[in-house]
């Protein structure tokens, strides 16, 4: 088994950027991929948010292309999809970072970017590229973009990426790149709709891995949650809680809407916050979150479609102001915390009608989410209990119910 990067049969000059990153060990996921990549094979990879995916597949990427040096200019060798334009970036700068004392380099190709931009660059050689789907395939339509060079094709986020509508987009991409030699995919969870019938066109007999993190790399969140007896008291908690217990936190809220009444409250109150929401011009939802991310305010407000695939440092609090859909969405939101390794929080404001809700998150993730209270705003109703309903007293009590309307 690997246990060091040193171990892994990597140059000297990736050796050198990975150490000055600060990275000592390989995450699990690292470990288990890089060394299968290397070795030629595809790979279907599951892993939490926030145990170094974006290294485990770039990495490797990055050796094979110095293993196998291009032996005249070009187009891009390399191909990796991404969900969103933020992740895009965010990869990019990674793989940059890794690939910081090589000659390679590394372009984006994303949404929200004006063709002018990227024109000078799809003229010169490329080794690899980072793109978002649809723009991709605009590109490509237009003749503008060549797959035919593609020896590797990664997916990030596949499970975000089927999520948002680009299944078939993915297809049609994979179809371009039909000469690519190796295919990696990688996600948070395996288990989305239709995942595997994804999988099985794309890949040819992938090594497998689903990594449980370590101990070591497993994060350490503490979950709980407060009861609310209305709206107006689940105001006055998040209040409370953004201003005296968490230093950076990002409230979840289910829609653009309920996120809005928010902000006003939070202007009312006179709490500086930045928010993103979908379908939000790209550059207000850059600078929303550089403000988050430079400190200027504490608290982010996100819908989960805006929230997509986004890294966002150092982050204290999650709170779901909204319960989720599914639990699979929670997990995702309270990924948001606790990032490589460091501690952090996730805490729900509950009204009576999401407790059935919280039940079920707490049986998904198999853990116990005890309650907390804020002195002197406990909640005054009672908790409810939601049983799981007895079929056949329910059939039962329908059946007197018939009878005695009959009576009626
Ligand atoms: P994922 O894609 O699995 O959500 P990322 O690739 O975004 O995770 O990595 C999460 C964070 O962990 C990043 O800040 C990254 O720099 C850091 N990281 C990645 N690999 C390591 C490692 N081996 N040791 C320490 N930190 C790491
Ligand atoms: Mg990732």
């Amino acid at each position: 088994m690997i246990k060091t990067f040193a171990d892994l049969d990597l140059d000297h000059n990736l050796l050198t950027a990975i150490k000055e990153m600060g990275f000592d060990r390989p995450t699990q996921v690292q470990a288990e991929a890089i060394p299968q990549a290397l070795d030629g094979k595809d790979i279907l990879a599951s892993a939490p948010t926030g145990t170094g995916k974006t290294a485990a597949f770039a990495i490797p990427a990055l050796q094979y292309l110095q293993d196998f040096p291009r032996k005249k200019a070009g187009p891009a060798r390399v191909l990796i999809l991404t969900p969103t334009r933020e992740l895009a970036m965010q990869v990019a700068d990674q793989t940059r970072a890794l690939a910081k004392n090589t000659k390679l380099n590394v372009f984006t190709i994303t949404g929200g970017v004006q063709y002018e931009e990227h024109a000078d660059i799809l003229k010169t050689t490329q080794d690899i590229v980072v793109a978002t789907p649809g723009r991709l395939m605009e590109y490509i339509e237009a003749e503008r973009f060549d797959c035919r060079a593609i020896e590797w094709l990664i997916l990030d986020e596949a499970d975000r990426m089927l999520d948002m509508g680009f299944g078939p987009t993915v297809d049609r991409l994979s179809a371009e790149c039909r000469w690519r030699k190796q295919t990696l995919l990688f996600s948070a969870t395996l288990e989305g709709r239709g995942v595997e019938g994804f999988t099985a066109d794309l890949l040819k007999e992938p090594a497998e891995i689903d990594a449980e993190p370590s101990r070591r790399e497993r994060k350490k969140i503490t979950q709980w949650y407060h009861r609310a007896d209305d709206m107006e008291h689940k105001l006055a908690l998040l209040k409370h809680i953004i201003t005296e217990q968490a230093k950076r936190s990002i409230v979840f809220l289910k829609t653009r809407e309920r996120l809005g009444d928010l902000r006003a409250e939070l202007e009312k109150a006179q709490i500086p916050c930045a928010w993103i929401q979908g379908e939000m011009p790209q550059d207000r939802r850059n600078n929303a979150i550089e403000r988050f991310r430079d400190g200027t305010v504490n608290v982010l407000l996100a819908t989960d479609v805006a929230a997509r695939g986004i890294d966002l440092p150092d982050v204290s609090h999650v709170i779901n102001y909204d319960m989720p859909r599914t639990a699979d969405v929670y997990l995702h939101r309270i990924g948001r915390t606790a990032r490589a390794g460091k501690k952090g929080n996730a805490l729900s404001l509950v009204e009576a009608h999401d407790q059935p809700m919280l039940d079920r998150v707490a049986r998904y993730i198999k853990e116990d989410i005890k309650e907390r209270f804020v002195k002197e705003m406990r909640p005054k109703h009672k908790k409810p209990v939601f049983k799981k309903k007895n079929k056949k007293k329910v059939e039962k009590k329908n059946a007197k119910k018939k009878v005695a309307k009959k009576k009626k």
